[in-house]
């Protein structure tokens, strides 16, 4: 049987960030991971090139049962921090939007700076961990390459979303065996399903403003042939929402510009006036009608402007589309019996959790890999 101090189920960000803090201070350390290369959700993010920190890094940019949660980690390990980690791995980066971290020379880079990182931890891949006991000295867990044991264990094993890159339940059965509670788990930054948008609109996007409880979210939808995408609704989607309200022309009083239009440019159509704000193809989906704008009366032109202004995507006609698609999950190990001070289970000493396998998950922008980041060294510090 392998023996180590600590032993981390998930070669992932959370995984790989705890075991280089807790090798740094003398541990021995081994991580189990069922892939055959360690961090392929690194790899894929941020379309390649890997969103890993945002300055605006703050609690009201998580969400679960208790955000909060993620005060205690996030003051201990800041963007700061995370970009003078990168600095000294001579990781270059750009900003996307001010604050929006994103590797020039892709995702992979960061995955070399963890694995450096971790360079005297045993990385055992294609690892499949079946199950962890109890037992007088500390763990015993069981894989599919033989058992190994360990005084700590942290368990990194992410959310079950994106299923194609191998994914499992594990670190629920795990926290549940335990006597954790698992608060239900469904996708979150992710497209969504709808009837309300004709599916001839897939591959258009716009600048929109939406509106999920009383947030407002201003960023890029796109069409798609099942309903909508793009960051502003996979921000939607991470939230707690009934209706969504979408203003497609954020800057723009469509009412007041059909109005005007009416009285200055009666000749024109409907679309024909839409289309100076719209792409086309949505402005003649809103309004078919060829005829004169100046034979329309003002209510109806207050529906058409509504149309623009005022979508309502009712809760009853928004599925979420999918766990295999979906960035991250909703849902996860519940926090209120996790201290958020070290990560480790107020139930299970000894028991450590790290990263998405809890109930936080993070706004779109590289808020998901800062909390894998935090979360891990916090773990590893304390393992
Ligand atoms: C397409 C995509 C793009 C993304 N882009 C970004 C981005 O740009 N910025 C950002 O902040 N976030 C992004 N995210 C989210 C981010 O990647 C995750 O939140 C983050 O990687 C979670 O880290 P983690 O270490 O908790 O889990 P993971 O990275 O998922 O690691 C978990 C590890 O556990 C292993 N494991 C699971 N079960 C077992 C088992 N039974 N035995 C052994 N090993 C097991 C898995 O193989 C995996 O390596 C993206 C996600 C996706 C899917």
């Amino acid at each position: 049987m392998k023996k180590y101090d600590v032993i981390i189920i998930g070669a992932g960000a959370a995984g790989l960030s705890a075991a280089a803090v807790a090798l740094s201070r003398g541990r021995r350390v081994a991580i189990l991971d069922m892939g055959n290369v360690p961090a392929r959700k690194i790899s894929v993010s941020g379309g390649g090139r890997c969103n890993f920190t945002n300055n605006a890094v703050a609690a009201n940019r998580y969400f679960g049962n208790n955000p909060d949660f993620v005060r205690s980690a996030i003051a201990r390990v800041k963007p700061n921090d995370i970009l003078n980690w990168a600095r000294q791995n001579n990781i270059k980066w750009t900003e996307k939007s001010p604050g929006q971290y994103f590797c020039v020379d892709g995702a992979n880079v960061i995955v070399d700076a963890l694995m450096h990182d971790a360079h005297g931890v045993d990385i055992w891949t294609s690892t499949v961990v079946t199950g962890v006991s109890r037992n007088l000295t500390g763990f015993l867990i069981q894989s599919d390459q033989g058992d190994f044991a360990a005084q700590s264990v942290i368990v990194a094993t992410g959310g079950i979303s994106f299923s194609a890159l191998g994914v499992s339940d594990i670190g629920y059965k795990i926290a549940k065996q335990f006597g954790h509670k698992i608060i239900p788990v469904r996708p979150a930054l992710c497209a969504i399903a709808t009837h309300v948008f004709a599916s001839d609109l897939s591959g258009i996007s716009v600048d929109t403003e939406i509106c999920v409880g009383r947030e407002k979210i201003r960023d890029y939808m796109l069409f798609t042939h099942f309903g909508v995408g793009g960051p502003a609704i996979y921000r939607a989607t991470v939230r707690d929402f009934n209706d969504i309200i979408i203003n497609m022309a954020p800057d723009t009083n469509i009412f007041d510009i059909l109005r005007r239009a009416k009285t200055s440019n009666g000749r024109k159509s409907v679309a024909g006036i839409l289309s100076e704000t719209l792409p086309n193809k949505l402005a003649k989906l809103i309004c078919s009608d060829t005829g004169h704008i100046a034979d329309y009366k003002d209510s109806e032109l207050q529906k058409i402007a509504e149309k623009v202004n005022h979508v309502v995507i009712p809760r009853n006609d928004i599925t979420l589309h999918g766990m295999p698609s979906a960035e991250v999950v909703r849902g996860g190990v519940d926090t209120s019996q996790i201290s958020s001070k070290t990560m480790e289970s107020m139930i299970c000493p000894g028991l450590f959790f790290a990263g998405e396998v809890m109930d936080i998950a993070g706004d779109l922008g590289g808020f998901n890999l800062h909390w894998a980041w935090a979360s891990g060294r916090v773990a590893g510090e304390n393992a």
